[in-house]
Order: C-alpha cells, then structure tokens, then sequence
C-alpha cells in the first residue's frame, strides 16, 4: 500500500513532457509510480488519497537555487517564507556570505556585515542565530540537527573563508601563499563534508558594516585559480559568483576550463544604462559553452527592485563616488556629505557613465518613486516619479532627491525599480537556454523587497498572462534543470524513484499576492512578504507542508534533508 495517491491531476513532469491527466503515489518519502491513468487504478490502494479534480496542476516542487537563509534557518526551520511559495528546495551562501565557518571573535563582525551586505536586521540576526558551530562541517550537523521543511544544499562561503584565515585582514589586503593554500585545505574538507560547492562575489556593491568591502573582493588572480581548483581537485561543486565590472565572462571561461566545474555568474539582469550588455555576454557564454565549458547566466523574472531610505540606501552604494557617504560616521557629517556640491558633481558624472554593470544610473529617475514621505508638506509627492518633479521642477534629478531626503529628515521611502524593467528584454533572458532562473535572494534584503515567490509568478505571469513559455516550460526552467545545473540528483522531476518533492496549484490563478509588511523576525523587525495565490498543496519528501487552502501546515515536522550528495 502507498502512503500517499494524488490523482486526477494534470501532470507536468519538470522534464518538459506536454502536460497530461493523470495520477501518481508516493511511499517512503519517493514517487513509486506515475501513471497516465487520471484515475490512477492500477497505482492499488493508498493510506491517503488527495483528488486532483482535472483541473490541478501536479508538478516538482520549485528549487531555489539563490537564497540566503544562512542564518534564517538556525532559528526558523521554514525559510520563511519560501516554504509557502512553492519551493522544496533552497540552496544558501550565495554571493558567499555564509555565518560558517565563524570562530566566536569573528561573529559579530559576520553579523554586521550581514546586516549591511543583506541588508538583514541586526538585532533578528544577534537575537536569532544559533552558534553552535566553528567549522563548516559543524555547521551542516547543525543544520542537520535541528531539521528544516525545505531540503537544503549549502555553499561554502568565500568571505567567510577568507574571515576564517585572514581574521579581520580579510577586508584589507590579498592573501599568502599559506593562507591561500589554508583557505584551499577548508574548502575541499567543507565540499567532502557536504557543500554544493564554492561562492564568491566580486561585485562592487557587495560592502559590510561602513563601506569596507566584503573579504572576497579583496582576493586576487591566484587566490581566484587556487580555491576554485579545489572543486575540480575533489570533483564535485559548482562555482558560484556574483560578478562585478572585473569578472569577465573570458576570464570565467578561464576558471571553467581549469577545473572542469559548473560556473553559475549572477546576476544577469537587463540594465537600462546598457541593455545590450547581457545579451553581448550570453553571446560569450555561448561560446565557451561551444567550447565545452559549462557556463549558466543566473537570471530573473522580476523587474529588481527595491524600498529604501537615505539612512540605508543600497541601491546608490556600488557607486564609487558614493563612498564619501558611505564613510560619512554620523548624521551631521552624512547630511553635509549630501549636500555637497563637489560629491554631487561626482555621482551625477558617474551616474552618466555607460558600460559599468548592474548599478544606479541616470536612465532609472523614471522609475524611482517617491512611497511615503515623514514631512506633511511633502504628501503631495507620493505617488510621483524623481524623473517626473525633476522634469517639472527644470532641475537636475539627482539634485531634486537628495534635497527631498534631506528636508524630509532622510526618512522618504523610497522605491526604485533597478533592472529588467523592460519586459520584452526579459522574456529574452527567461527563453534562452543558457539561463538559469533564479535570483529570488529570499532571506535576504528583507525590509525592502520579497521575491521568494519567483517560481509562482513565472507560471502566472511569464507563462499564462504573457505566454512567453508553455507551463510546461515554466516548470522545468526552476525545477529539473536548476536540479541538474547543480548536481542534486532525484529531485526537480515526477518520474519513479525521485523524492515526493511535489507541488499541486491551480494554473488558472497561480502567481503571488500583494506585498504586505509582516513582523515576525526574532526582536519583532519587519520583513515584506508576498502570500502564494492559487497553491493546493506542497510535499517535502512525500511529507505535506502546505495544506489545501494554501496555508503552511505549522506541525509537519522536519521533512527536509540537507543534501550532502551530488553527482559528479
Ligand atoms: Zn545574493
């Protein structure tokens, strides 16, 4: 007898096959059959059967492969809120900021750097995170331990391998050739100990607590060669790197081609102030793919954007000429930092400047808009664009925001769309077989955006309102093959065998929800959260997690494992 039929559903397998109604049992946390058989008679009998009622999608569940729930997870075994959104399985330490390994001296400098990369609340962080570990392969028994609803793969970090040799070093200069090969010796015992692989970043926004730039960015070409050589050393792993203006697409051609390893270059967005630049890059990828380096273009199917103040202003900080702010201690010397006419000059020139990847420019005025104001007399402006008053007004845009911060005591919020605001544009990136979809950054950057939800609004909005891609499409893009991308065998697909990793939604109405702000982190800080629309059911491992209204089933245990072993 199966523990579980689900039948009448119409089945989408994440492999691509066209959809079909039909029926399928799990028992011991696997599929044991899949039939086409709506009724599902010769699956035999089950302890429990749930009824598809022909109009229910069956699919794998949603695989994530960008998060950030390092931390999250040692305090809130949900990875909220990813596990109500449709995904079984999250991959942590992107960018490679992870919490492990961490010595104890370290830990609140990891924290504070988190806050400030991740934008993650400071006080959830110190009042939350569990530390009862140094290593990194304590940290996966730990993980282990405690249990958690989605399966887990985790990254090992670079800045925190770097935090772990160098000390507090790591954000000031390179490395020796015995640190590196130290830093070497870590990595390959994390990647025998479990890691899915090794993450980095190089991107010029990724800073902690006072603009220092994050360890890895501070590690140069033989650091680069040396640790991602340990993943062809060992075999297993796939490189992953947030990729800023230094990190070519040759010079990651270069990586592949040394250690034979995946390479996953995030983030690969459709940038106003140069929208050809990605597709100039898939173009690179393409041929070193051609060549048989297997290079993936993390993309993503929202346009990137997000809430913010003057007081934390993440979007402005890749620019260089944004450091004398970033430096700037307290309010007094911030507030003159903005005034200045000289700084100004030197963001509005730098703003103006073509070719620099994934940052603020000049073309975004139009799509920065003024939220919610602290100062009555500048209610009128909510709900109006900088490009807007500024046009208006016959005064610079850059001029005409920060004055609008200073006089409304840094507290305008803000929301600017970033990238991939173009839709057209995007759907090129979303169809095109060397993208992986992904980049949700769930975990992360809480207070100001949520976009967990990516796998359900690309089966709303990409596939049924646009019908850029078949459902059918849609489904394999975040399942089998992000599945395959990383080497996690048995998941991201309906066929015998495979773990019961499973999503049951109704394709008529699928997608996510309004945004809303919600206080549930540890010390009661704020998060925006986007609910699941049109989602029946979810299973871990054949275990339920979400019921049938959609609603997270809080007593489901523990069903997730953490995924120690990857193919080859
Ligand atoms: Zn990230």
């Amino acid at each position: 007898m199966h523990d579980l039929v689900i039948d009448r559903a119409r089945i989408v397998d994440g492999l691509g096959t066209p959809a079909y109604e039909g029926s399928l049992a799990v028992a011991g946390g696997r599929i044991a059959a899949v039939s086409r058989d709506p009724a599902g008679r010769e699956l035999g009998s089950a302890a429990r059967r749930v009824d598809g009622g022909s109009g229910l999608v069956l699919a794998p569940g949603i695989v994530d492969i960008h998060t950030h729930y390092d931390a999250q997870l040692t305090w809130d075994p949900f990875a909220t809120p990813s596990s109500a959104l449709g995904v079984t399985t999250v991959v942590i330490g992107n960018c490679g900021f992870t919490i492990a390994p961490c010595r104890p001296a370290h830990r609140d400098l990891t924290v504070r750097n988190l806050t400030h990369v991740e934008g993650m609340s400071l006080e959830a962080l110190r009042e939350g995170i569990a530390w009862d570990f140094e290593t990194y392969p304590e940290y996966l028994a730990s993980l282990e331990r405690r249990g958690m609803v989605p399966n887990v793969a985790s990254f090992l970090g670079h800045s925190s391998l770097r935090t772990w040799v160098l000390g507090e070093e790591a954000t000031r200069r390179a490395a020796s050739d015995t640190e590196i090969a130290h830093m070497r010796a870590v990595l390959v015992e994390a990647l025998r100990a479990g890691a899915v692989g090794f993450a980095t970043s190089t991107a010029e926004q990724h800073n902690g607590e006072n603009g220092v730039p994050m360890p890895s960015r501070l590690a140069d070409e033989r650091e680069m060669l040396a640790l991602t050589g340990a993943l062809g050393e060992v075999g297993r792993g796939v490189f992953m790197l947030t990729k800023g203006m230094t990190s070519t697409i040759p010079w990651l051609e270069k990586i592949a081609a040394g250690n034979g390893r995946p390479v996953m270059i995030a983030a690969m967005f459709i940038d106003p102030g140069d929208p050809e630049r990605v597709f100039r890059e898939l173009g690179e990828i393409g041929q070193a793919r051609a060549r048989g380096r297997e290079l993936w273009a993390q993309v993503g199917c929202f346009p990137l954007g997000m809430e913010f103040t003057l007081r934390h202003p993440y979007p402005l900080e890749a620019l260089l000429a944004w450091r004398p702010a970033l430096e700037a201690h307290d309010e007094a010397r911030f507030r003159a930092v903005l005034a200045d006419p000289e700084f100004r000059r030197a963001i509005k020139r730098e703003a103006g400047e073509r070719g620099v990847p994934n940052r603020f420019s000049d073309k975004q005025w139009d799509h920065l808009t003024v939220m919610e104001v602290r100062r009555p007399e500048h209610r009128p402006l909510v709900g109006r664009t900088i490009g807007e008053l500024a046009r208006e007004a016959g005064r610079d845009p850059f001029d005409c925001f920060l004055d609008l911060g200073l006089a409304d005591d840094l507290d305008t919020l803000f929301d600017v769309r970033l990238f991939n605001t173009d839709e057209a544009r995007v759907s090129e990136l979303l169809r095109h077989p060397d993208a992986a979809i992904a980049l949700s950054d769930a975990g992360a950057h809480l207070s100001f955006l949520c976009d967990a939800g990516f796998g359900l609004h690309l089966f709303g909005h990409w596939a049924r309102e646009r019908g850029d891609l078949t459902l059918e499409q849609a489904v394999q893009s975040v399942t089998s093959r992000v599945a395959n991308a990383y080497r996690i065998p048995d998941r991201g697909r309906l066929t015998a065998g495979a773990w019961a990793d499973l999503i049951l939604f109704d394709p008529a109405t699928v997608g996510r929800g309004a945004r809303r702000r919600v206080n549930d982190l540890p010390t009661g800080a704020s998060r925006l959260d986007t609910p699941a629309v049109g989602l029946h059911g979810t299973w871990v491992n054949g275990v339920r997690t979400v019921d049938e209204r959609g609603a997270l089933i809080r007593d489901c245990g523990r069903p997730g494992r953490l995924l120690r072993e990857f193919a080859a």
